[in-house]
């Protein structure tokens, strides 16, 4: 593995040209002041390695990234039937689109747009006993950090600038696709967008991705086989925004992304990764986080094609 090691360290210098070009997300002043210049990546594989370069130890907010923890935690509690309420097609719309529920009768397009995710903690409020504590058990676990927090301050301001996803929530509540009230499941849902986690959390917390669902370090079923299939698909086909054909295209690999400029990527049967940058594009993805898992996997030669 010596080799990842070198295309790690090359890639800053690689994709230098990105830099400067993307902007930090500012629809909330805790992203917006996030220094811009920051470049981390981290790989974990599924043999228990990690590998990292740049502000891979920085905690940053992980956002949208959050959607994979919380379907993968749904599926694992309520199966198949989670997609009796959530849908698995792309939207090719923005995150946060109220347009298409209504032609959909009120079941999102699929879980990692932002009505999709609001179905899936209600789902999650169902089955977990104290759900913040138990999402963040989840995610403390998984990555083998007992540090990991939420920001107090993001979870703050996602609530005072919550009123799309509040419009989402009511919507999918006159569909009846909502069963708690309305502010358990925004609370929770902006909370598990609050959360802080590193480059190296985040590779280390989604390698059972990679790993057919068990957590390799300790032998431990996340999801079944199959489910890690699906959650991976469902990556690829809308883990990026509306931008998910362009990361097929250009990386070829199962994503998540997040508004504060992260984004995992899985290669099954071998390791997960996680770049950051807050340096977003126009669709909301991390400008050089997408580089650097172009030419990541260019450079080591592997694919899932
Ligand atoms: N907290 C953001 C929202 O719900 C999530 C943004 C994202 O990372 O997609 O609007």
């Amino acid at each position: 593995m010596k080799d990842i090691d070198s295309i790690l360290h090359a890639l800053p210098e690689a994709i230098s040209h990105t830099f400067g070009k993307g902007k930090p997300a500012d629809y909330i002043p805790a992203l917006a002041e996030v220094p811009r210049d920051r470049f981390g990546m981290a790989i974990s594989t599924v043999d228990g390695q990690d590998f990292i370069v740049g502000d891979a130890k920085e905690s940053f907010s992980i956002q949208s990234i959050s959607k994979l923890f919380s379907l993968s935690q749904a599926m694992h509690y309520a199966g198949e039937k989670v997609f009796e309420r959530v849908g698995v097609e792309p939207s090719g719309n923005p995150f946060n689109s109220l347009s298409q529920l209504e032609f959909e009768n009120g079941i999102p397009r699929n879980p990692f747009i932002n009505a999709g995710a609001l179905v899936i903690s209600d789902i999650l409020l169902e089955h977990l006993k104290s759900p913040k504590q138990d999402f963040l058990d989840h995610i403390r676990r998984l990555s083998g950090n007992l540090d990991i927090q939420y920001d107090e301050r993001v979870f703050r301001s996602e609530y005072d600038h919550g009123q799309r996803n509040a419009a989402l929530a009511y919507y999918l509540k006159s569909f009846n696709n909502i069963n708690h009230s309305i502010a358990q499941v925004l609370d929770f849902y902006f909370y598990q967008c609050s959360l802080n986690m590193s480059c190296l959390d985040l590779a280390r917390a989604s390698r059972f991705l990679a790993n057919g669902g068990i957590d390799p370090v300790n032998d431990k079923k996340v999801v079944t086989p199959k489910r890690a299939r699906r959650i991976n698909s469902l990556m690829m086909t809308c883990g990026t925004y509306d931008e998910a054909g362009e990361f097929a295209f250009r990386v070829g690999l199962p994503c998540k992304s997040g508004v504060g400029g992260g984004i995992v990527a899985v290669i099954p049967g071998k390791m997960s990764i996680c770049v950051w940058s807050p340096e977003l594009g126009a669709k909301g993805n991390s400008l050089p986080g997408m580089h650097a898992l172009k030419a990541f996997i260019e450079k080591a030669g592997i694919s899932v094609f």
